[in-house]
């Protein structure tokens, strides 16, 4: 052989071998112009509690239900990271890094801040979980968000750009113009849109636009929009995760399968077709799915050979991306995009897949949600007022548990019950603290000190640790943790709706007092009626000034008292027999963020009750009257016939009535048959099965008093009301109690409340977006394409979370709510609402349970179905006066009085006279319609406010106009050192917050007018709030 060729074969192996082996990635790049650009966004989307609980994601345990650790996920990709500085990664949920970054070394710490700071590592979304959009309440939303973006703010100095909602399950207007636009987002990315939205964007090329959602704020308050092209996942082939079974790139020619060409080839094809969908020449690929980068090494490392082989390619470009950097491309791109302005509800992914039970599911744990947002506003207060304590016991851990419970699969109800459990501890144990920090607050105001900041040693509580204390029977147990000032100790009855009070129950001595403390979170005066369980009537109410007022007994219903009892007992474990007799009615006034205090006062005498009316002792028609409403209803069937409002003169027939839908049922199989669910909900035909019989009376009694008329209706064994009228009350209030639902038919339940009108509505009526706006929903009709429904009574459910109303020329029929539910009107003229679902199988979307809840009692097998209390209010009026009512009523529902109580002993008299406090100067109070939403001392000495404007531009003639407060009219005695106005999640001043400019199709040579939004006036405090603004300052104070 000749030598110089041997050699020459010899150096080029080794020229070769040197080359193909280790063969270096190129990972380097960004957008290329002229070229298809591929944005590779790795992400891993991570449940606050879905299957497991949020514990147990995080640590990995409960790996028989699903294997998904959080820890490792965080532990991998921040390592995955480190070896290519061109790899990047997006995390969105603070509750999984808060607990990670806890247990970091200083020096794994500042590893992150790098790679923060370098924008490897972007926050997005950034709230403390990915909260959902239909069950939510619009305070709660902001407070989440607050949480993770202050922890975001504080340790890496970052301000989140991009809404990053991909798994909630429809959108709504507030998510978009609130909590991404008043955030500050550039861009709100979502995967959930009616599978028939996505079909006509896909062809329109409109799966991203400019979602314009307020009415009020218009253009001031938009974001742009992207739908994503494969759900959060990449196309399926080029899944990675460690559990794929999708083919990798093999790129050694050694080795057998090696396919390169193939698979740049597939990649090249899937992006030129996705591309076609979506307007300028830049994609995004979503490069993760639920808890994945468990591993991330099996994500990253065939990541780096897509990018260097398809870059090699040539044909398309293909980077490391984050949705920020995707957003600044699409607005450099200078494309006009289309203009949504409704909202993304309802959501359906199929044509027998409306997902919109969830909107009711849970109906106990949304309630206790809602109630609980009430508590922490009002602990906030007291505790802002008597300034943070500096002990441990403050407001944070409600905070943190409301926070969790905001989550897609938490208040929505999508949970594994045990989960649904874990939530509602969470939410126990939280809120004892909260009572505590508002009882001493109470408590030291009300002794007078000067400074009642210094208080801390009163103080006794230490802060329990989860694994400490409480039982899960505790969950609305009587708070009984006791502060003492002189000798009032204070408790609270978590238990008041279903009149339950051990405190007000129990047998006093005569001439015991028990001193009520009211606390009005509002910031206008309140006069309300209060209702307390009591086992007698030997009784009389002093006001606070030791005078007699008014006071009326009504009996309690027997079968009321069956549910206190069994209930009672269930939560206390132990059996609760001398339940209240009586419940015990008295008119409050109660001053502006500030508390009164009323005693019930033990007498040897009782005093006269309320005597129960039958139907038959009336004659003809049954007929309520308060001084400003009527109600009729018939003697035959015990049902309301007619609604009258005096003051307006507006009289329209009424009724009401209770049935169910079938839900059906299904299943999870090859021929999958959709089965109503926890998501879903599929009446199995659209009737829906009347409860009560024409031939009984519904009505059992009815008792006629001075302060209260109230009628009780039973319309099945499982369900049945108090129809209550306050003697001055404008509107009507319903308790409604439904369970246990039967099952032993073997047919899934929902059950609904109808109330049937002559308004002449002609398919429309109204729903609100996260108790803040109100939206027009037309039956059987979407504004952004026809509308081929299959599902007539599912595909017309939208989420009700404040009220709901619909109206014709004169007259307006509304009804609020105190949690959210699902409500429709199915027919011209009515409404109704979806109060509690009992179902027999699962709906196919991940749960893997029926929602099917009980309550058994502790140490027993006696279980039935969870029975659900709750209430409803209905006005009716002339057009022009209904959002006024809407707007008053809802907010004191939102934010109700926060009760408690003291006993004072015969000696302890000299405790009355306890003055009347306001927080706000004598005679002060905010103009109707503006409302303090957030009042918090955050824990570095500044203050968070937040101002809302409750009116929407053109509601209401009077209210629907700017309103302006004085900063110092808030804090009388306290010198404002500061005021700094803030975005709406508190991070960022507002003087330094940018937004981009996009052009909007058809509005190119239209100069669009955007609303008038007002600036802080510095000098005076004086600020003014637009219709639907809200404001946010942080304060300071020269104490
Ligand atoms: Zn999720």
């Amino acid at each position: 052989m000749n030598q110089a060729w041997l050699q020459c074969l010899l150096i080029s192996a080794l020229l070769c071998f040197c080359r193909c082996f280790p063969i270096e990635y190129n990972t380097e790049g960004g957008p290329v112009e002229g070229k298809l650009n591929v944005h590779l966004v790795p992400h891993t989307h991570d449940d606050v509690g879905w299957l497991k609980t949020v514990d147990q994601y995080y640590t990995g345990s409960n790996s028989s239900i699903q294997v998904a650790a959080v820890q490792y996920i965080l532990d991998s990709f921040i390592d995955a990271l480190q070896i290519d500085p061109n790899r990047k990664f997006i995390y969105v949920e603070v509750a999984f890094f808060k607990r990670w970054w806890r247990e970091q070394s200083k020096e794994k710490r500042e590893i992150v801040r790098k790679l923060v700071d370098s924008g490897q590592l972007e926050f997005i979304n950034g709230g403390w979980c990915m909260h959902d959009e239909a069950s939510t309440y619009y305070v709660d939303m902001i407070d989440q968000t607050t949480l993770g973006h202050r922890f975001i703010k504080k340790e890496f100095g970052m301000v989140p750009r991009i809404g990053w909602q991909i798994d909630p399950f429809g959108h709504s207007a507030v998510q978009a113009y609130l909590l991404s636009a008043e955030v500050g987002f550039d861009a709100l990315f979502f995967a959930r849109a009616d599978y028939q939205d996505i079909a006509k964007r896909r062809e329109d090329r409109t799966m991203e636009m400019i979602w314009r959602a307020s009415k009020s704020l218009g253009s001031t308050a938009q974001v742009f929009t992207g739908i994503l092209s494969h759900h959060y996942d990449p196309p399926p082939e080029f899944r990675y995760d460690i559990k794929t079974t999708e083919t990798t790139i093999q790129d050694d020619p050694f080795l057998y399968d090696y396919n390169v060409e193939e698979r740049v080839d597939l990649f090249v094809q899937l992006a030129e077709e996705q591309a076609k969908q979506f307007r300028t020449n830049h994609i995004m690929w979503t490069m993760g799915e639920d808890f994945a980068y468990e591993n991330a090494n099996t994500w990253f490392k065939q990541m780096d050979k897509l990018i260097h082989y398809v870059n090699k390619d040539g044909r398309v470009n293909v980077f490391y991306s984050t949705p920020t950097i995707y957003t600044l491309q699409k607005h450099a791109a200078n494309e006009s995009w289309p203009l949504k302005t409704d909202d993304f509800f309802p959501y359906a992914d199929c044509e027998h897949c409306y997902w919109t039970g969830y909107f009711t599911s849970r109906p106990a744990l949304k309630g206790y949600v809602r109630k609980l947002s009430g508590l922490l506003q009002a602990a906030r207060q007291l505790e802002f007022i008597v300034g943070r304590n500096k002990g441990i016991t403050n407001t944070d851990s409600l905070e943190e548990a409301m926070a969790v419970l905001q989550h897609h699969d938490g208040v929505s109800g999508t949970e594994k019950q045990h989960v649904a459990n874990d939530y509602a501890l969470r939410l126990s144990r939280a809120s004892i603290e909260a009572e505590d920090v508002m009882k001493s607050a109470l408590v030291c105001l009300m002794s007078g000190k000067l400074n009642c900041a210094d208080n801390s040693s009163s103080m006794l509580r230490t802060r329990l640790k989860p694994h400490e204390g409480h039982s899960l029977q505790e969950i609305g147990s009587s708070s009984t943790s006791k502060y003492e000032a002189g000798r009032l100790v204070l408790e609270q009855c978590p238990l008041l709706n279903i009149s339950y009070c051990p405190k007000t129950e129990s047998k006093m001595e005569a001439g015991t007092n028990l001193a009520i403390v009211i606390y009005n979170p509002l910031g206008w005066t309140r006069n309300e009626v209060i209702k307390l369980p009591v086992s007698s009537s030997a009784f009389e109410i002093l006001d606070s000034n030791g005078s007699k007022i008014q006071a009326q007994f009504v009996p309690i219903d027997p079968t009321l008292r069956k549910v206190h009892d069994y209930y009672a007992t269930a939560f206390q474990e132990a059996s609760v027999q001398d339940g209240a007799l009586f419940n015990l009615y008295f008119e409050v006034a109660v001053p502006s963020l500030g508390y009164v205090v009323y005693f019930m006062k033990a007498t040897k005498t009782e005093a006269s009750w309320t005597i129960a009316m039958k139907p038959q002792d009336f004659n003809g028609d049954i007929i309520l009257d308060s001084t400003r409403i009527q109600m009729v209803f018939s003697n035959s069937t015990g049902l309301l016939k007619q609604i009258r409002n005096y003051e307006d003169e507006v009289s329209i027939p009424m009724q009401q009535s209770f049935c169910w839908y079938n839900g059906s049922d299904g299943n999870t199989g090859e021929k999958r048959i959709q089965a109503s669910g926890a998501y879903v909900f599929r009446p199995n035909s659209s009737s829906c099965f009347h409860l009560g019989n024409t031939s009984e009376q519904a009505i059992q009694s009815v008792m006629q008093g001075d302060i209260v008329t109230e009628i009780y209706q039973q319309f099945s064994p499982w369900v049945s009301q108090v129809v209550r009228l306050y003697k001055n009350a404008d509107d009507v209030e319903i308790d409604f109690l439904v369970g246990p639902i039967p099952i032993d038919d073997n047919l899934g339940k929902e059950i609904v409340a109808r109330f049937m009108t002559n308004i002449s509505s002609s398919k429309e009526f109204y729903t609100d977006s996260n108790g803040r706006d109100f939206l027009k929903r037309i039956r059987n009709y979407r504004k952004e394409w026809d509308l081929d429904i299959h599902e007539e009574i599912a595909g017309n459910y939208y989420p009700v979370n404040l009220g709901m109303y619909l109206k014709d020329n004169e007259t307006d029929f509304s009804l609020l709510v105190d949690r959210s539910l699902g409500g429709s009107s199915i027919f011209d003229g009515e409404l109704e609402l979806m109060l509690h679902r009992r179902l027999l199988h699962d709906d196919g979307r991940g749960v893997g349970e029926a929602l099917n809840e009980s309550i058994c009692l502790n140490g027993t097998n006696s279980c039935e179905g969870l029975t659900v209390q709750g209430k409803i209010y209905l006005n009716v009026g002339p057009v022009r006066k209904a959002s006024e009512w809407r707007r008053t009523k809802g907010l004191k529902v939102a934010l109700p009085l926060q009760i408690s109580f003291a006993t004072l002993e015969e000696k302890e008299t000299n405790l009355i006279n306890i003055p009347q406090y306001s927080a706000l100067p004598p005679g002060y109070e905010l103009p109707p319609n503006i409302a303090i939403i957030t009042l918090q001392e955050l824990e570095d000495k500044l203050t968070l406010l937040r101002l809302a404007h409750l009116y929407e531009i053109g509601e209401d003639d009077k209210f629907s106009t700017p309103a302006r407060v004085d900063l110092q009219n808030l804090f009388p005695g306290r010198k404002i050192e500061e005021v700094v106005e803030l975005n709406l999640s508190g991070v960022q001043k507002k003087s330094e917050m940018t937004s981009l400019d996009w052009r909007i199709e058809g509005e190119e040579n239209d100069m669009h007018e955007a609303p008038k939004r007002n600036k802080i006036m510095n000098d005076e405090y004086l600020v003014e709030l637009a219709p639907m603004e809200i404001r946010t300052f942080q304060l300071e104070f020269d104490d």
